[in-house]
């Protein structure tokens, strides 16, 4: 397995954005992918991985240590009865693709996330009501100790949330769906679409909701705009026209513009609501928000 250095992680996500990393493998297999742990082992450097770095933020400054993008067998999706068995690197349009065609109903809310399983493990990624802890059996994570199969309760699947930590590779992962006429799926994902047009900016560079949905009677996204940001512009990036929970690279965006914009954005909803903000986008690299007051 080829092992490159200081490739722009820029390249790997919806925001374009982040600096480089110091190594970078695309393991395609298991063994691949145990003998690049080993190697990171081995130069004590740290491990990410990413999906398609749709709900990331990396540092401009890069991340310094080995990044792994899954390919090959460990991103391919295939259909066995009535379970969805996908690599973690398997995109969740290909996955949407599969079961569909074998007339499985129950993964139509991913249609609404470009993400892939890995990640949406990671995230419990989830829209319309259904989350991947819903319909994931068992997720297999390997890390430098070995290989391990987890059940939701055991990632700590939560909302948009799981105690999976850098280090640890979600490498495939199972699905329980339940048949579902190809008809009635492609409707439900017709409908899901069109609601997410109306309300999201679904064609510019963005990584999603920027902040999860505090405990109050208004969401993110709401109450930011009841802020008055949206629009707000600092460096290359700017909170979304259409959606307060969403930052768009608008030209040549830094990372460090979206954390800008995410500290306004805490401190406004603090004046305003007393409500702290807590960032939905993993940070990869040296980043931090600042304690708030
Ligand atoms: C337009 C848009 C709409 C979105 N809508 C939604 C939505 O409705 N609901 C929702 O939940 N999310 C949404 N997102 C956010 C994002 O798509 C999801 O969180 C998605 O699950 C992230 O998957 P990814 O593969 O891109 O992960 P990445 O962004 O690449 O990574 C996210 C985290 O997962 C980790 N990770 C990724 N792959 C693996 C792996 N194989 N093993 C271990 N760790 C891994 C990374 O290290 C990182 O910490 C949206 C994003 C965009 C751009």
């Amino acid at each position: 397995m080829k092992l490159d250095e200081g490739v722009a992680l820029s390249r790997f996500t919806t925001l374009g954005t982040g600096g480089p990393a110091r190594a970078f493998a695309r393991p395609e297999t298991l063994d691949e992918l145990e003998e690049a742990l080993a190697w990171a082992g081995e130069r004590e450097l740290p491990v990410a991985t990413i999906g398609l770095g749709s709900n990331l933020l990396v540092a401009d400054e890069g991340f310094d240590g080995l990044v792994l993008k899954l390919g090959g067998e460990l991103a391919e999706a295939t259909v066995q009865e009535e379970r969805l068995l996908a690599g973690g690197g398997a995109t969740n349009a290909v996955c949407l693709h599969r079961v569909r065609a074998a007339g499985l109903g129950g993964f139509e809310f991913a249609c609404a996330i470009p993400g892939t399983i890995g990640g949406g493990v990671w995230m419990n990624a989830g829209a319309y009501g259904s989350d991947w802890a819903t319909i994931l059996e068992r997720a297999q994570v390997v890390d430098s100790d070995g290989t391990h199969w987890l059940t939701p309760g055991e990632l700590g699947l939560s909302y948009r949330h799981s105690e999976l930590r850098h280090g640890q590779v979600v490498a495939q992962a199972e699905f329980a769906l339940a048949p579902l006429p190809e008809d009635q799926i492609k409707a439900n994902i017709a409908r899901l679409q069109a609601l997410r047009k109306a309300a999201q900016p679904t064609n510019k560079r963005t990584f999603g909701s920027v902040f999860k949905n505090p405990d109050h009677e208004l969401t993110a996204g709401r109450m930011l705009e009841a802020c008055g940001l949206k629009g707000h512009r600092m460096g290359g990036a700017q909170i979304s026209p259409r959606h307060g929970n969403f930052i768009e690279n608008a030209g040549e965006a830094r990372s460090a513009d979206a954390v800008a914009l995410m500290v306004e954005a805490r401190r406004r909803a603090l004046e305003q609501f007393g409500v702290e903000l807590r960032h939905e986008v993993e940070f990869l690299g040296p980043l931090e928000l600042p304690p708030l007051g």
